[in-house]
């Protein structure tokens, strides 16, 4: 088939969109209210996720569907599954949206997460500080992105506070890990279930928002490199998932810590588009169309990745002036605070 269905006109689905169009696909976004993602994209339909006529009619138009956010209700993509190919898999996004089916899911494949415990209602949430201890931070069992629907816990007497704070359950409560630093590994599994991994991005963090991604990692991620990738090929392997699959680590002294799982691109791999031999964008349309993988090497000795967030309009031209800086601009005209509005990546190739 030559036309791709993308779920979702964020930024990711924009740059899975210019990535397929490279290889020669057709792209459809279905996205409720808004537009497609980029001129290289068709806006198919603007029905709601769980509209099931307009589903169907995406269904029809497509020859295989993905998706750029896994926010998405697992019940109508399992409708849409059974009409056309989603990859990576119902079950893959089931497992990635859900916080606790995620720590779950890593710790059954031999995986260690901070210790956690489910929170149903506010006097749940006493029973786990027991349990977990603090510092700890509550999140949202779904949707949370970008630090949004997550609280901060120092002592058991912030527990209201928190609970009013990420508007109630169903939560997960994670034990503060101490961390030298945060690392992601970005790996593609094909359909014909080969794997390959980036080499991993240090990833700053700020008021909850990826700030900047790094490479080579310093020596602190490097020596867990090797194991947080194995774990990752396990957990790709145990989905049997079939595209990109981002997994979040600390790394702590103890070695890496899972923290999440995205079932899909991630910000933390923007630096592939220049910095590696193939993007992330590209081998996630490789492997859902069933090509070949590409390699994963970087193509320079130094990469950084800075997201661009709010309004920073007046650094563009500087931007646009340095020959290291590859600038990506979204399009989105509202600069609200905390939105994320470009990146640019610097190649240091001497
Ligand atoms: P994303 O935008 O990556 O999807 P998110 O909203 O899903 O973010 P998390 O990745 O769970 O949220 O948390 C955001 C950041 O908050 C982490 O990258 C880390 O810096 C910090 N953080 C989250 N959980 C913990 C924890 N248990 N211990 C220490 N720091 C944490
Ligand atoms: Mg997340
Ligand atoms: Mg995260």
């Amino acid at each position: 088939g030559s036309t791709i269905g993308i779920l979702g006109s964020g930024q990711l689905g924009r740059m899975l969109g210019i990535a397929a169009a490279q290889l020669g696909y057709r792209v459809h976004i279905y996205a409720p209210e808004t537009g497609p993602a980029c001129d290289v994209c068709a806006d198919f339909s603007r029905g709601a996720y769980d509209d099931d006529d307009a589903l169907t009619a995406f269904a029809q138009a497509v020859d295989v569907v993905t998706y750029e956010f896994e926010n998405v209700a697992a019940a109508p993509i399992e409708a849409l599954a059974q009409r056309v190919a989603v990859r990576p898999s119902p079950r893959s996004l089931a497992i990635g949206q859900d916080r606790v089916a995620e720590k779950r899911f890593v710790e059954e494949v031999g995986g260690r997460a901070a210790r956690w415990a489910e929170v149903a209602d506010r006097a749940g949430l006493s029973a786990a500080l027991d349990r977990v201890g603090t510092p700890a931070v509550l999140k949202t069992t779904r949707f949370g992105y970008d630090g949004k629907g997550q609280a901060r816990i120092a002592s058991p007497a912030d527990a209201d506070a928190a609970w009013n704070a990420i508007g109630g359950g169903p939560a997960i409560v994670e034990s503060f890990v101490t961390f030298g630093a945060e690392f992601s590994i970005l790996l593609v599994r094909g359909s014909d279930g080969a794997i390959t991994s980036y080499p991993p991005p240090w990833n700053e963090h700020k008021d909850g928002i990826l700030a900047r991604s790094s490479l080579p990692a310093p020596g602190r991620v490097a020596v867990q490199w090797t194991e947080a990738a194995a774990l990752a090929g396990r957990v790709a392997d145990a989905l049997d998932h079939v595209g990109m699959l981002t997994l979040e680590f600390f790394a702590s002294d103890d070695g890496p810590v899972f923290n999440e799982m995205a079932p899909r691109v991630h910000n933390s791999g923007h630096w592939t588009i220049e910095g590696a031999e193939t993007s992330q964008f590209e081998n996630h349309i490789r492997a859902i169309c069933g090509l070949p993988l590409g390699p994963t090497g970087l193509t320079a000795k130094r990469i950084v990745m800075e997201n661009l967030i709010g309004d920073e309009r007046d650094r563009w031209a500087e931007l646009l002036a340095d020959p290291e800086a590859h600038l990506h601009l979204y399009g989105k005209h509202d600069a609200r605070p905390g939105r994320k509005m470009g990146h640019v990546t610097r190649v240091v190739r001497a």
